[in-house]
């Protein structure tokens, strides 16, 4: 056996991708990080143009000029973050954003503030650059919303970065505009990097998000289209960075992947630049169904929060075996501690399933699980 690299032994599979791959046939799959849409006509239309159209060349590294330009004046418009298209880079998805951001600026003894349950790519790519993760708790008595004093707690001379993650994956809260300030405002003062994955930011109910970039120079900006765009599988994200932050992203990204999928580049620019529709009526129908989801667990004295963005909930749920009762009766949830020690007690419910999907696994967690 060839011994692999230190960085390596330090990472794991996914355990949720584990479990996925043995979900029984028939299993109402409450586990998912994906919209259960389909890519919307106009961009599948512009991507099947593209193919017609010879663009199966390597693109410019940074990613297509007409596709950064558009991003640029996204940026403004959504984010109020100025810009150039110099400073973007078109990745494949926000996942390789998030790597580049490790492999550029974490090395071994900086610390990386990480909130407390959070997605679960943030601590295998803080590992694999050699960093030292420091939890900060997502509380939630704080409805899960990440707060500035407990990350000023957490700062010392070593902290290099923190993640943020708005609205969040895996608890949907969305973060209050003064604590996404009062941390930028930290992170100049103290000179660290945040390193803001926006992913969800369309996907948000009755509220408004708020990028840290608008506040503070030491930003790294992530966003992408497999969420807004149902383009999970096409893998195209971007970032943004000031010009000396973003040419140290561009290193990395140069030396490893070259430039994201010219076609899906293609359907990524007529995303940003036609109707904008689906991504309403998505976002609605995330909405009825995410009401549906937290009055039926509360209903059943599972305590929910009313999560403002992302689609997913995280009830508090004390019994252990909670997650593998329901996968026996035939729902697929995740376990809350796969994303950090403060989600113990609590489990994963995605609701990127249909309406009539949520109803029946309700029905089947009500009868078979807490009446069981
Ligand atoms: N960030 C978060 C918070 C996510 O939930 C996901 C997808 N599950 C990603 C990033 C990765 O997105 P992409 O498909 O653009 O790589």
């Amino acid at each position: 056996m060839i011994n692999p690299a230190s960085r390596t032994k330090l990472i794991e599979l996914s355990q949720i991708r584990k479990m996925f791959e043995a979900t029984k046939p028939g299993a109402i799959n409450l586990g998912i990080g994906e919209p259960d849409f389909d890519v919307p006509q106009n961009i599948k239309d512009a991507m099947k143009k593209s193919i017609d159209d010879n663009d199966t060349h390597y693109t410019p590294n940074k990613g297509y000029v007409e596709l950064r330009e558009e991003i640029v004046k996204k940026f403004k418009r959504d984010n109020d973050i100025k810009t150039t298209p110099e400073d973007v880079i078109v990745t494949v998805g926000a996942s390789e954003a998030l790597y580049i951001s490790a492999q550029a600026f974490i090395e071994a003894g900086d610390e990386v503030i990480l909130p407390d349950p959070s997605f679960l790519l943030y601590e295998a790519c803080i590992n694999l650059a050699g960093g030292t993760i420091v939890p900060v708790e997502c509380k939630m008595e704080n409805e899960f919303k990440l707060k500035a004093e407990d990350v000023e707690n957490k700062i010392t001379p070593n902290t290099k970065a923190i993640m943020l993650n708005s609205p969040s994956n895996p608890t949907g809260a969305v973060m209050e505009k003064e604590d996404i300030k009062a941390i930028a405002d930290l992170s100049m003062d103290n000179d660290f990097l945040i390193i803001s994955d926006e992913i969800y930011e369309k996907i948000i109910y009755d509220k408004k998000h708020y990028s840290p970039a608008r506040y503070s120079d030491n930003v790294i900006t992530i966003n992408g289209f497999s969420k807004t765009y149902a383009m999970t599988g096409l893998r195209v994200g971007y970032l943004t960075a000031n010009e000396t932050n973003a040419e140290e992203l561009f290193k990395v990204h140069q030396n490893s992947i070259a430039c994201a999928n010219s076609t899906a580049q293609k359907g990524a620019y007529e995303a940003l630049t036609g109707p904008q529709d689906d991504v309403h009526k998505m976002v609605n129908e995330f909405k009825r169904r995410r009401d549906l989801i937290v009055s039926r667990l509360n209903g059943m004295g599972y305590e929910t929060v009313n999560a403002e963005g992302a689609f997913y909930v995280f009830p508090k749920i004390d019994d252990e075996d909670f997650v593998k009762k329901a996968a026996d009766a035939g729902v697929v949830t995740v376990n809350g501690a796969a994303f950090g020690s403060n989600g113990k007690g609590h489990v994963r419910m995605s609701y990127a399933n249909s309406y009539e999907n949520i109803e029946k696994a309700m029905n089947i967690l009500e009868e078979r699980v807490v009446n069981g």
